[in-house]
């Protein structure tokens, strides 16, 4: 088995894995676009944010002198991103000491070391995907030297198109520091290539050992589950925002659907705050509401997966929450044999 309950000491307190980050987008004039989910949902005490998306807000300074902390008005655990999928996007150069004293300065409870994206076209015996996975390694090695919060959890970005390569790059920066934790990026770009995910997950989970092994943005209410099996401990997204304003509604124990699919109801098929005191047309017509709702079936999954794996019995409670997903369905029988050693 995989996967384990682990406890991550931060600054800001404890955190109980598997765990969700919700990603807190903090927008040009420095306000946050998200519902302060932190206020209901009494174990959802944590969001992700990106430093260089703070860097440019006009609030930076006041949040930089402040912290997040007092800025937000929320006691939480920040897991703070770099940036680095702007540079690449954007051609930006970035200096890793500099975005490390950004993450130091801020709050962060957890930082991730400044990357330099792989993308899927990027092509393995290209010059380019070399060079980019040194910088990031480069980076991450700098970071590590240059930290001047030891209380701050740093996490190793990892990237690359390639097990062998990716491998290699977790053993090197085992080599050469100790760092809190791994985070494994560009993942959301292969997501649909089931069997090359679970193969890279699998060994990157061994590969990271007792380390917490955090995954960039495959946030979504079955991939939780599926990587949670896979020995995955954290995750971050902004699906359950975007999946608000497309008006897509995670359905409890199944997957998600789009209000236009279904018929009006009275009520919603769910149990949750939300659903229990709005009509289906008050959710379906607010996305606020609906993100909401997605958070807290986040939290049910989450909490289901750890009784669980406390209780020893995750596969057949997989089995059966993949029941209806045919894709899935087949994507964990995969998974199961490679956990098990048969594939
Ligand atoms: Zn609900």
């Amino acid at each position: 088995m995989l996967s384990t309950l682990k406890t991550i000491e931060t600054p800001h307190g404890n955190i109980e894995t598997p765990c969700f980050f919700p990603v807190f987008h903090i927008n040009k004039r420095g306000s946050g676009s998200c519902p302060k989910y932190w206020n209901e949902i009494p174990e959802q005490k944590s969001m992700l944010l990106n430093a260089y998306a703070i860097k440019k807000s006009e609030k930076f300074k006041r949040i930089l002198s402040g912290g997040l902390e007092n800025y937000l008005h929320f006691k939480g655990i920040f897991f703070v991103d770099s940036g680095g999928l702007q540079s690449r996007l954007y051609n930006i150069q970035m200096d890793p000491i500099e975005m490390l004293r950004i993450q130091e300065k801020i709050g962060a409870d957890i930082a991730a070391t400044l990357d330099l994206p792989v993308l899927v076209n990027d092509n393995i015996s290209a010059f380019n995907h070399a060079e980019q996975i040194k910088t990031t390694v480069r980076n991450a090695v700098t970071a590590l030297e240059n930290r001047e919060r030891e209380d701050m959890r740093l996490y190793a970005v990892i990237h690359g198109n390639d097990i062998k390569v990716m491998i290699n790059t977790i053993d090197y920066l085992k080599k050469k520091g100790d760092f809190d934790g791994y985070a494994i990026g560009g993942l959301i770009f292969k997501r649909s290539d089931f069997r090359t995910l679970i193969d890279l997950i699998i060994a990157l989970r061994k590969r990271a050992g007792e380390k917490p092994l955090h995954v960039f943005g495959l946030g979504g209410p079955l991939m939780i589950p599926l990587l949670t099996y896979l020995g995955v401990d954290s995750f971050d997204s902004s699906s359950y925002l975007s999946a608000g304003s497309n008006r897509v509604y995670f359905a409890p124990e199944y997957g998600s659907f789009e209000f236009q699919e279904i018929k009006p109801l009275q009520v919603l098929p769910c149990v949750c705050p939300v659903c229990s005191k709005n009509t289906f047309e008050e959710i379906r017509s607010q996305r606020r509401l609906i993100g909401m709702h997605n958070l807290w079936m986040i939290a049910y999954e989450l909490r289901k997966l750890k009784m669980h794996i406390q209780e020893n019995d995750l596969e057949p409670y997989l089995d059966y929450r993949f029941m209806n997903n045919p894709l899935i369905k087949v994507a964990f029988k995969y998974a199961k044999g490679r956990v098990r050693g048969f594939v």
